[in-house]
């Protein structure tokens, strides 16, 4: 008998037949004597309206308010399932992040989980209830409502599993696990048995939306056996997170493919080339709580240089308008945006042995006449910003490259 927590996803719980078919999937696990602790996502595309609904009252919608309404969704699904599992004759209780509890930091639409009180889950599932608890969502030590970002339900399942120290953490959604890239863009991907915390944690940084990064980041750090699965098929393993690289295995050099459509790039030309300038540049959009990814300065010419960075798309405007503000003082001759640019990444820790990785992803590109606006790299990626028009043709080629489709 095994403790186990299972996320269910937005697509996963999109309509009351889809309810009964987790409730059914639930049951069957239960049945055979396992322990289960249910995390659910709202209905697919229901936090998307509750957002757009908010921002019809409120262009720019407090944020407070706004986590009361978007954290509606998901006591719907609680409660739908709870009865589902109910009509099939099993016991079933559901709870919102405020009665598990799921204690968060106060940072709305984007909090933290400080502590899980795990005593009445334990409770109830002693007196054989199967438990339901709301994803996305937490409490403040004021009785606040809070959310923990887009994706967030992934992180309610792991803590949940942490805080129960549960045997595994199981996140069913719409594909049978990670694959080398998401399996919408090139159909040819590849479902990864296993891929290591490291990787998945970079995929999941670098846009892959599969699994929150938050949740992976948690699932290392408390040791939370983490699969990723299908709730459309009876049958399958998925896929594993890993602390250890398979070492039976022939380790390609890269492991996935990850993009990324919501970053904007801002140009600034023409600054004096001398110290302090970056930090003139960065500390006022740092100030106004934009975070920057990407960064670049060119090498200075004439005394002068050009400066470029990411920043979120829907940050572009704002960090335009902080950047004409001290546009004068910077002595800047220039600010300019462009959004329509994406960021297309190579991960694999099989990088950290290999020469010519970088060679291979740019001539790749420059076959295709696809220009690289800018390049990052760590140990185990390298990511390039190109035009967004390039973006499915890049991932395809790239995918093709490092040979990681389906062996026919
Ligand atoms: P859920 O609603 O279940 O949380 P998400 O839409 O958040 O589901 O995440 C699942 C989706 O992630 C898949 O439908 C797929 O399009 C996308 N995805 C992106 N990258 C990958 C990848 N490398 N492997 C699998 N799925 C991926
Ligand atoms: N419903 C929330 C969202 O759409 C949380 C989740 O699905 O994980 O972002
Ligand atoms: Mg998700």
């Amino acid at each position: 008998m095994a403790l186990i927590v299972q996320k269910y996803g937005g697509t996963s719980v999109g309509s009351p037949d889809r309810i009964k078919n987790v409730a059914r999937r639930v049951a069957k696990f239960k049945a055979q004597g396992h322990d289960v602790v249910v995390v659910v996502s709202a209905m697919s595309g229901e936090t998307n309206r509750l957002i757009a609904l908010a921002k019809e009252v409120q262009a720019n919608p407090d944020p407070r308010e706004l986590d009361v309404i978007i954290s509606t969704g998901e006591q719907v699904t609680i409660g739908l399932l709870a009865m589902a599992l109910k009509e099939l004759g099993q016991d079933a209780v559901s709870y919102t992040g405020a009665q598990v509890k799921i204690l968060t930091d106060s940072a709305f639409t984007k909090a933290r989980i400080q502590q899980i009180d795990d005593a009445p889950m334990r409770a109830d599932l002693s007196a054989g209830k199967v438990v339901i608890v709301a994803g996305f969502q937490g409490v403040d030590a004021e009785g606040n409502i809070t959310t923990l970002g887009r994706g967030g339900s992934d992180t309610t399942g792991v803590a949940i599993a942490a805080a129960l120290k549960a045997d595994e953490c199981q996140i069913y959604t719409d594909v049978d696990g990670v694959y080398t890239t998401d399996p919408r863009v090139v159909p040819d991907a590849r479902k990864l048995k296993t891929i290591t915390f490291e990787e998945m944690l970079e995929m999941a940084s670098l846009g892959s939306k599969v699994l929150q990064i938050r949740s992976v980041e948690f699932a290392g750090k408390y040791n939370v056996k983490l699969r990723v699965l299908s709730s459309f098929q009876e049958e399958g393993e998925g896929t594993l997170i890993t602390f250890e690289e398979d070492s039976n295995m022939e380790k390609p050099v890269i492991s996935g493919i990850a993009f990324n459509r919501d970053e904007a790039r801002v140009n600034i030309m023409g600054v004096p080339d001398k110290p302090g300038i970056a930090y003139q540049i960065l500390g006022p959009v740092a100030d106004a709580n934009i975070d920057v990814d990407m960064i670049i300065q060119n090498v200075g010419q004439d005394g002068t240089t050009d400066f470029s960075f990411t920043v979120p798309k829907n940050d572009l405007a704002r960090t335009i308008k902080v950047l004409q503000g001290v546009q004068a003082h910077i002595s800047a001759r220039e600010v300019v945006g462009d959004d329509k640019i994406c960021k297309v990444s190579i991960v694999g820790v099989g990088m950290r042995s290999h020469v010519g990785v970088a060679a291979n992803m740019f001539r790749t590109l420059a076959e295709e006449g696809i220009n690289i606006q800018m390049i990052s790299t760590s140990e185990i990626k390298i990511s390039v910003v190109v035009e967004e028009k390039y973006l499915e043709l890049a991932v395809r080629v790239l995918h093709k490259a490092f040979g990681l489709e389906q062996a026919h």
